[in-house]
């Protein structure tokens, strides 16, 4: 069964170029609603943490130093299908295979440096969501 929540984060280039604002207003234009969102940094450890999945890949060190290089916005967000309609609306991991209109295709620069984050399931969206925020941060 689906759940009706996903998690997110603004990653840091987003949030170096000015455009917290504008991705936001993205999402919550496309029917989410934020239940839980904080504006803070990853230390490596955290990093490490949550990629943990990705320890093996080539890229692993860049993206724990890109992750934790500056502050990021982490949320929950809700609506029904969340986890699949938020994939939809960020794009393609690469912004250069993003499709037109799309959170990564507006605001991302590098398959690395890609904007935002999406959960990939809804089992990750419920692991991820409370890595982030304990249980009365979430409303
Ligand atoms: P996602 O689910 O679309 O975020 O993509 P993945 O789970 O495959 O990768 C997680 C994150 O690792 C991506 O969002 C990128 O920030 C980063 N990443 C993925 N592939 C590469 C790569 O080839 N090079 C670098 N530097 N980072 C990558």
């Amino acid at each position: 069964m689906s759940t009706n929540r996903t998690f997110t984060m603004i990653k840091p280039d987003a949030v170096e170029n000015g455009h917290i604002g504008a991705i936001l207003e993205k999402i919550t234009a496309a029917g989410f609603k934020i239940v839980a969102m904080k504006y803070t940094q990853l230390s490596l450890r955290d990093a490490q943490e949550f990629y943990g999945v990705h320890r093996e890949r080539p890229f692993f060190g860049e993206l724990v130093e890109f992750m934790t290089r500056g502050p990021i916005v982490s949320a929950i967000l809700e609506k029904e299908n969340a986890v699949e309609d938020f994939r939809a609306l960020i794009g393609a991991t690469n912004p250069a295979d993003a499709a037109e209109g799309t959170i990564r295709k507006m605001f991302a620069t590098s398959i690395g440096e890609n904007a935002v984050h999406g959960s990939d399931s809804d089992e990750n969206a419920a692991l991820e969501g409370s890595f982030h925020f304990a249980g009365r941060e979430i409303y």
